[in-house]
Formats: C-alpha cells, structure tokens, sequence
C-alpha cells in the first residue's frame, strides 16, 4: 500500500580548499602567513541517503459508494443514495442493536473486540449498519425529539450517514457507561478504542474539535474501518479528519 520513493540525494562532492601558494621571488617577499595546508587527495563528503515513505492517497476511490475509503458527508451524499453493500455479515458479539457490518469491517470489528477483552476492556456494538429506509426512521426520531437543526449535529439524513456503508460502527461499554455521550471518551473503554483502535483499522470520524469541518459533533463511540494502512497513516496526526486528509471541502453543513 505504501509506495516507496527513495529519495536518494545525490552525494554532495566538497573539495576541500587546495590553495596554491605563489612561488616566491627575490623582489616579494615570501609570505609571512603560513598557507593552509593542503590536502593532496579531494575528500568526498556524502549526505546522508534519505527514504521518505509517501502514503498513495490514490489506491481507493473516494467516491464510489462501495470503496474502503469512501468519504460521505454532508456535502458528499451516497451514489446511489439507497445504496447497500453486498457483502454484509452479521457478528457474534455483544450488542445493543443487532451489529451488521461488511465483511471486513465485521472481520477487523471481532478481532479488536478480542483484544479489547484480553485487555480487561468489555466492548458492546451500540449501532452499526443502518439501511436507507433505517436511517429515515432514525433522522425522523431526532428531528421529532429535538429539531432539525439540532438533529443535523448527530444524527445524517438519509444517503448522507456514514453507517449506510457498513463500515462504521458506534461503541459502547459493557456497563453503558456514557454510550453516545461525548464522555464516553474518558471511559476506560473510550480510551481503549482511542489507543488501540488505529491498529484494527478503524479511525475516529468525528474528533473534538472539528464539527466546522465534519458537520458533527465530536463522537468518541463512532469508529469507521478504513483499513490498518490508512488508519495508521491517519494516526500520525491527532484529530484530523478525512475531508482534512484528503484535501477535501469542510462539510459543517448541507448544501442549501
Ligand atoms: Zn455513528
């Protein structure tokens, strides 16, 4: 995934000053400085060689509806907006609503779950694959409960949620402490997923701090499988955003 360019540098020749003192005559007297002294064979000095890993941001469309790094937010609507994967699978893991993901998103999903346990941490699928028809139940229940605009900072309209593709995911802990709750981050399990969730390939969608560009509010229970590659790549740098990854326009809002 990752391609290579070496970077070789070309080694840098420096010759060392060789001054060529002038012969001195009768009538100029010879110098009273001492010459520097020279240096009969020209030294090769080499700069270091330099590989520089250069991440292919090209590998997977980022449009297409079915792609491992498809980007959707509010300005970036599903193609088709009834989109659905053909290859989900249902887990045998603990949940709160049955935890239906792609295939290997559903793959990397149990075997971070097992780490997790291995670690003392008790992870639950609060809410993961969600069908167009699903999520207009659920948009409808927030804007009901809450408002439009209110409902907009949590919650996508149809063609626009990131659980219609099957690869997010919303956690929560076993004892249901802070589920869909912003402190869920400081539950142990919360810091588990922050520390450890990169290496499974999973990448957290929506930081603090960056609803002007996500459109959402920061979601520490929302994880989205984007693969160990990206995901790690992603890792090297605190808070960023796929749009902001990508060079992609900041979607706070819906096209009006
Ligand atoms: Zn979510």
């Amino acid at each position: 995934m990752f391609r290579f360019l070496a970077l070789v540098a070309t080694a840098a020749v420096a010759l060392t000053g060789c001054v060529a003192s002038a012969a001195p005559t009768a009538e100029i007297p010879a110098p009273t400085q001492p010459s520097p002294p020279t240096d009969p064979t020209p030294s090769i000095t080499p700069t270091p060689t330099a590989v520089v890993a250069v991440f292919d941001t090209t590998l997977h469309s980022l449009d297409e509806a079915d792609s491992l790094w498809v980007v959707v937010d509010k300005l970036r609507r599903l193609s088709p907006k009834r989109y659905a994967p053909t290859d989900l699978t249902t887990m045998n893991v603990p949940h709160t609503y049955t935890p239906i993901l792609r295939r290997d998103a559903a793959k990397a999903y149990r075997t971070m779950y097992r780490a997790a346990r291995r670690d003392g941490i008790d992870l639950v699928v609060q809410s993961s694959y969600r069908s167009y028809s699903a999520q207009v139940s659920v948009y409808n229940g927030w804007v009901d409960s809450i408002g439009r605009e209110a409902a907009d900072l949590q919650s996508a309209r149809p063609g626009y949620s990131e659980h219609q593709i099957g690869l997010s995911v919303d956690i929560a802990a076993a004892n249901r402490a802070c589920t869909i709750q912003a402190c869920f981050g400081t539950t142990p399990e919360g810091k588990w997923l922050k520390s450890n969730a990169p290496q499974f390939g999973w990448h957290l969608r929506y930081p603090r701090g960056k609803t002007a560009i996500t459109g959402y509010i920061y979601e520490p229970w929302h994880w989205r499988f984007v693969g160990v590659e990206l995901a790690a790549e992603l890792s090297l740098t605190p808070k960023i955003t796929l749009e902001e990854f990508f060079g992609l326009p900041a979607a706070p809002d819906y096209a009006r």
